[in-house]
């Protein structure tokens, strides 16, 4: 459903990323994690920042959040125990519609977070371990047929 014209567009892929990747302040703390070759990757792509959780309706700085499995169910839980699954999944909505809308094939996600990590997020604990995972968003963009590489991978 990309609708951008082939006029639009040049030669260079529209790449969706994690807005803190490109240096914005939208973590959880009120910084951001700028990627050492961001240059390089604009001289080839045309970025897309998203931030899920504040496009989820969340403040930045805000509580760190986990997901948790709660009766079976997933659940994302911030550090003093209020359930944000709903502003999770909003803000996974979102940049998927921008995905969508700008034909993202490719997006470049932070890792290990709840909503971008990809293939390892935080285990739930809040004590720093991993486990096996996906975030909220890569997860609904990898459903939807966008790869999706970690900043480490660059
Ligand atoms: Fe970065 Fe994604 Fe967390 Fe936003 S939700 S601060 S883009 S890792």
């Amino acid at each position: 459903m990309a609708i951008l014209s082939s006029e639009m567009k040049n030669d260079k892929p529209y790449v969706l990323i994690s807005a803190c990747l490109m240096g914005c302040n939208t973590r959880y703390a009120g910084d951001g994690k700028l990627v050492e070759n961001i240059e390089e990757l604009m001289e080839k792509y045309h970025l897309i920042p998203v931030c899920p959780e504040q496009l989820g309706g969340l403040p930045t700085p805000r509580q760190p959040a986990e997901q948790q499995l709660i009766d079976g169910k997933l659940h994302v839980v911030n550090k003093i125990g209020v359930d944000v699954t709903a502003q999770f999944e909003k803000g996974a909505r979102e940049a998927l519609h921008l995905a969508q809308l700008y034909g993202c094939r490719l997006a470049i996600l932070k890792e290990r977070s709840p909503s971008c990590g990809y293939g390892r997020i935080y285990d739930g604990t809040f004590s720093g371990m991993l486990k096996e995972g996906y975030g909220i968003t890569a997860k609904l963009l990898k459903d939807n047929g966008i790869e999706i590489i970690g900043e480490s991978h660059l």
